[in-house]
């Protein structure tokens, strides 16, 4: 039996893991859950997962949580606040954490488990765009089990050889990681119609049902520079040895080439909790819940080359990642604004990766040496981002 802690256990990503816990009662128990917002739900999840630990942002929530826990006759222990979130991804009971808080909010627990030396399993991203040689250090220190969730580099990491591990170069035999994106629901839009699109369209992804932030990140080819940058710090190689495909089906999750010409590419149905249960059974396979391919019914798989003009948040990332030290946090904390203000309909799509270029543009070059560094980064990006927000938005008034 396997003891889980879930972060974000009332995001998409949340659900689909209790998901799959739900089908393997025998092989997983849930020790901790946390939710931001939506404390109901979080209850719901307590009364049927019965966890030692409920973590929910606001305190006015956890005296909420607790009194309807007691009103169920159950004694899961009621916490709130940031520090919690660490508590909880380091208890000594928890083997397991899901990593599926979005944003920068997941960085601090994210690291308390990779120092505790717990199987992460990693979806939230942003975390590893932060702080990506922070992150790592900590997963080395702590001796943790690092899994990718991400569905390109879960993929991606069951193309490489079985021996590999997170973190480790791979051997000179790998000649590239060929990174999958969908493009989208606008990949085949023009700049007009850009100027226009809702953040209802942008949230309705072809493919992959997700949350609303990285839903826009798709949209704007942002997730896979994100992507970009996170498979760099995971696998240990440089943005020079990764190919982006536009791959509109969403079938081939990614790919990696070999020095002898194969290429191995993993395939399924665009399914999270596909990838969710390999991290949770690896090195063994479990039943996930998510459909099997049927190749009688694929028509096509096409793949073409991005559109750098259209979306050029992808070629951002890349810049940031190359500037180093804290310029990637500054590229997703502008992002994380960026996009709240356009779900919010303060700016248009187009503005998103506008604002980005500028802040990323005033980074400083400090480098990357410790928590605070990353923290003082996230916090000036965000009201240099603000600033910029205001200012676009004075400019369309006029
Ligand atoms: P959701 O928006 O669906 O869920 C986010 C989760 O984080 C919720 O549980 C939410 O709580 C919680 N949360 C939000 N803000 C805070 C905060 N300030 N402090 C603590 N908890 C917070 O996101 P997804 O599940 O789609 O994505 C989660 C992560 O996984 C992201 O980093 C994303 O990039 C990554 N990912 C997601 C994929 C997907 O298919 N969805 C695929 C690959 C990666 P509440 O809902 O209660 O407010
Ligand atoms: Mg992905």
């Amino acid at each position: 039996m396997k003891n889980l802690c879930v972060l974000g256990a009332t995001g998409s990503i949340g659900k689909s893991t209790l998901d799959v816990v739900r089908r393997h009662p025998d092989l997983y128990n849930i020790i901790a859950i946390s939710g931001h917002s939506n404390w109901r739900l979080l209850l719901e999840q307590a009364s049927e997962f019965k966890p030692d630990f409920v973590v929910v942002s606001d305190p006015v929530h956890a005296k909420t949580l607790e009194a309807e826990l007691g009103h169920l006759d159950l004694d899961s222990t009621v916490l709130s606040g940031a520090d919690s979130l660490e508590y909880i991804a380091s208890l000594y009971t928890v083997d397991i954490v899901m990593a599926a808080i979005v944003g920068a909010a997941g960085l601090q627990a994210n690291l308390a488990a990779a120092r505790s030396g717990k199987r992460v399993l990693l979806a939230n991203k942003e975390s590893l765009v932060m702080s990506g040689a922070l992150f790592m250090d900590a997963v080395a220190e702590g001796g943790a089990e690092l899994l990718p969730i991400d569905s390109e580099h879960n993929a991606i990491y069951q193309c490489l050889p079985t021996s590999y591990r997170c973190g480790q170069r791979p051997s000179k035999d790998v000649s590239k990681v060929l990174l999958t994106a969908s493009g989208g629901p606008f990949r085949s839009m023009t700049q007009v119609e850009l100027e226009r699109v809702s953040p209802e369209q942008a949230c309705a992804h072809p493919n992959w049902s997700m949350g609303r932030k990285i839903s826009v990140d798709s949209a704007s080819l942002m997730n896979k520079g994100l992507e970009l940058i996170e498979a760099c710090w995971l696998f240990n190689i440089a943005p020079k040895d990764i190919e982006v495909v536009v791959h509109p089906q969403s079938i081939v999750h990614s790919m990696v080439s070999y020095i002898d010409g194969s290429v191995i590419a993993q395939m399924g149905q665009p399914d999270m909790r596909t990838p969710i249960a390999y991290g949770m059974a690896w090195p063994e396979r479990i039943e996930s819940g998510a459909q099997h391919l049927s190749f009688n019914s694929i028509k096509d798989l096409q793949f073409e080359t991005p559109n750098h003009a259209l979306f050029p948040c992808l070629g951002l990332a890349v810049e940031a990642f190359n500037k180093g030290g804290v310029a990637p946090a500054f590229l997703n904390a502008a992002n994380e604004i960026a996009v709240d203000a356009f779900l919010k309909g303060k700016i248009r799509f187009v503005d998103i990766p506008d604002i980005i270029e500028r802040v990323v543009a005033n980074a400083p070059s400090t480098p990357l040496t410790d928590l605070q560094t990353v923290l003082c980064a996230d916090d000036q990006a965000r009201q240099l981002a603000t600033q910029y927000l205001t200012k676009n938005r004075q400019a369309r008034a006029i």
